[in-house]
């Protein structure tokens, strides 16, 4: 298959088999819906479509970002997309990791299985009581003892820890180390572990949250997993999220996108069929025309700006392409609240119903804005790089 018909046919099954389910779907706990996800991943697989993230060597497609990028447009326009193709957020930062860090032995028992779909993962960095902006502050500390980390800490936000077999634990190893990007480290922590309490799952704008689709609150009281758990090696933490940052955020900005563009064809089919007034279509009223063109124009805008990123990313790396995903997390997730927004007007009530997926984006979405840096974090980093060369300059 090449690489349009991989997107063809992506695109006929999100259409066909995820659209279908709508709105059953979003509105039912996890577990009432996780026999159909099972099925439609077993319909991916014999497609020969499942992993397209991941290289050939490894069970995958082999896409580049650039191609994922395009792919993960397509599937983020149903909330289901990424999870049916084993794409999904957390634990497509966690196979990449696992492929560049781990050990033959963490491969064996971690990574085969999650690249096979049969068990889930999460990522704890955030904690409530330190900022998650500066994560150097984190309060989540290991110490060695006998061949152990010994883990004491309180996070929150582990997405889709519920259910998870393991969680990728990003801890302080080295508390009085010198270098603050030093001190940190991630661990894989087995969900069994004794010592390790679910508190619960957070509420979030209405959701309850279960499974995959939950972010919880988890404590960690004196939690023992062998030193060899650590990834690549003690004290490397912030390098690697370093590395899982790029490619996720090319994957979640074409995943807004894709959202961008269901609404956006909601909000115009809304437009010519809404009579206004006798003979007078919604869309004849000028400021409905605004957004219309602007929402065009900023969602254009925005895939521009993730391929350029994408390809930058393919062709030097992350690392050298921070400013430029700075850029897309910030002004695509802005673009997304615009357009998911424009779309829920134009419908008036009906856009606040689950009738749409509307109000599903506008609950789920607000985050985008706060998840993986928030949007004043980007903008800050991206500034403070761009004035440095301006110094630099002028010396
Ligand atoms: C739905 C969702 C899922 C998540 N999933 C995960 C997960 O799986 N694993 C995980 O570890 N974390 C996860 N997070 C947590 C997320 O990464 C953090 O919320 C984020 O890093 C911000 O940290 P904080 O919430 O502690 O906010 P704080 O750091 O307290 O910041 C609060 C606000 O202060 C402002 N601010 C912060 N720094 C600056 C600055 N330098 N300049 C100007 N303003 C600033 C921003 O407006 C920011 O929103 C998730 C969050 C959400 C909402």
């Amino acid at each position: 298959m090449d690489f349009e018909e991989i997107k063809k046919e992506i695109e006929a099954f999100v259409k066909e088999e995820l659209f279908s389910l709508e709105p059953w779907i979003l509105n039912i706990e996890w577990e009432k819906k996780l026999p159909k996800l099972n099925e439609l991943r077993e319909k991916v697989k014999s497609k020969g479509l499942w992993l397209p993230q991941i290289s050939k060597e490894y069970g995958g497609l082999g896409l580049t970002n650039a191609e994922h990028g395009e792919v993960s447009e397509i599937l983020g326009a149903s909330p289901y997309g990424h999870y049916c193709f084993n794409c999904q957020a957390p634990d497509a930062g966690n196979m990449e990791i696992l492929i560049e860090f781990g050990t033959d032995e963490q491969k064996e028992i971690y990574l085969y299985p999650l690249l096979k779909g049969e068990i889930r993962s999460c990522f704890a960095m955030t904690e409530p009581d330190h900022a998650g902006s500066n994560p150097i502050k984190m309060g989540t500390i290991a110490s060695k003892e006998n061949g152990n980390y010994v883990i004491k800490g309180h996070k929150w936000f582990t997405s889709g820890f519920d259910g998870a077999s393991f969680a990728i634990v990003m801890l302080v190893s080295d508390p009085n180390g010198s270098d603050p990007h030093k001190k940190a480290s991630q661990v894989i922590v087995p969900t069994s572990s004794q010592g390790l309490e679910f508190v619960r799952n957070i509420s979030i704008m209405g959701h309850p949250g279960g499974g995959w689709e939950s972010h919880a609150e988890i404590k960690f009281h004196d939690v023992k997993v062998p030193l060899t758990n650590v990834l690549g090696a003690d004290g490397e933490g912030f390098t690697i999220a370093q590395k899982r940052l790029g490619p996720g955020r090319i994957h979640h900005c074409m995943r807004w996108i894709g959202m961008c563009e269901r609404a956006f064809d909601l909000m115009c089919e809304r437009a010519v069929s809404r009579e206004i007034s006798e003979g007078v279509m919604l869309g004849e009223k000028q400021t409905i025309q605004n957004w219309i063109s602007e929402c065009r124009a900023e969602i254009n805008a925005s895939r521009l700006l993730v391929q350029d990123a994408a390809n930058k990313i393919d062709t030097l790396g992350a690392y050298k392409t921070r400013s430029e995903i700075s850029i897309i997390k910030f002004y695509c997730a802005q673009v997304l609240q615009k357009v998911v927004d424009c779309a829920i007007q134009v419908h008036g009530a009906k856009g606040v119903t689950d009738d749409t997926i509307l109000a599903s984006y506008y609950r789920h979405e607000r985050a985008a804005r706060i998840y993986d840096g928030a949007d004043e974090v980007h903008k800050s980093r991206l500034a403070r790089s761009i004035l440095k060369k301006y110094k630099l300059d002028y010396k």
